[in-house]
């Protein structure tokens, strides 16, 4: 808890006062560019990857990255993605899904579960992730299993994105991209899913978003 305190006090004596125009404009409302799902895992940072400062991204945490289909009980992420479209109306919402994912070894491995009843239960979200595991990839190793279980756990996240009503009508009326991402925390890139090409490449390669062509769009690659 010192270090978190510390930190407080470096805040206001060091980088608030630097930065006093920026929060000064924050203060008076918040105009973000990006809604960004991504994992509670401690190791993934959105606005240090991003390089982004206070205001410019909304930003979406559980475990797995997850989002649950729309449906008729509206949870936190709906609210989330319902505010930051219809409210802030953000251009392009990213999922980012994270190497060495906790969750998506647990997706897995669900017996690991047997004794975290919450956490088994949030991850029947990620239940399509899983059987697209065990019908296409049951011969890979475990850790090339663990890299593509990442890798299709945001796309099917992405397709749960489509359910919702805001976001199906943002990108009907091209107000909206969608992206997939997952972040390499050991060596700091990042991939994005490219829909003409099929596959996750370095971000620098990747088209403009995975929505430009949703008819293109497959979730589970060929293999
Ligand atoms: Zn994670």
């Amino acid at each position: 808890m010192k270090k978190l305190i510390d930190g407080i006090h470096r805040f206001q004596s060091g980088v608030f006062g630097a930065k006093k125009e920026l929060f000064e404009r924050l203060s008076k409302g918040q105009e973000p560019d990006a809604l960004f799902i991504t994992c509670s895992d401690s190791r993934v940072s959105p606005t240090l990857l991003t390089q982004t400062v206070p205001g410019d991204l909304f930003i979406l945490r559980n475990a797995g990255n997850l989002v649950p289909p729309y449906g008729p009980i509206h949870g936190a992420e709906a609210a989330a993605i319902e505010y930051a479209i219809d409210v802030l109306a953000v251009r392009d919402l990213i999922i980012c899904g994270h190497t060495h994912c906790g969750a998506m070894k647990a997706v897995l491995d669900p017996s690991s579960l047997d004794k975290l009843p919450a956490t088994k239960g949030w991850l029947t979200y990620a239940e399509a992730t899983r059987r697209v595991m065990t019908t296409h990839y049951r011969d890979l190793s475990n850790d090339d299993q663990l890299e593509v279980c990442i890798e299709e756990n945001v796309l099917v996240q992405i397709e749960h994105l489509r359910t919702h009503p805001s976001v199906l009508a943002a990108l009907a009326s091209s107000r909206l991209r969608l992206h997939a991402w997952v972040y390499e925390i050991e060596s700091g890139h990042v991939m994005a899913f490219d829909e003409h090409a099929g596959q996750y490449v370095p971000i620098a390669e990747a088209g403009r978003g995975v929505a430009e062509r949703p008819d293109r769009l497959t979730a589970t690659r060929q293999i």
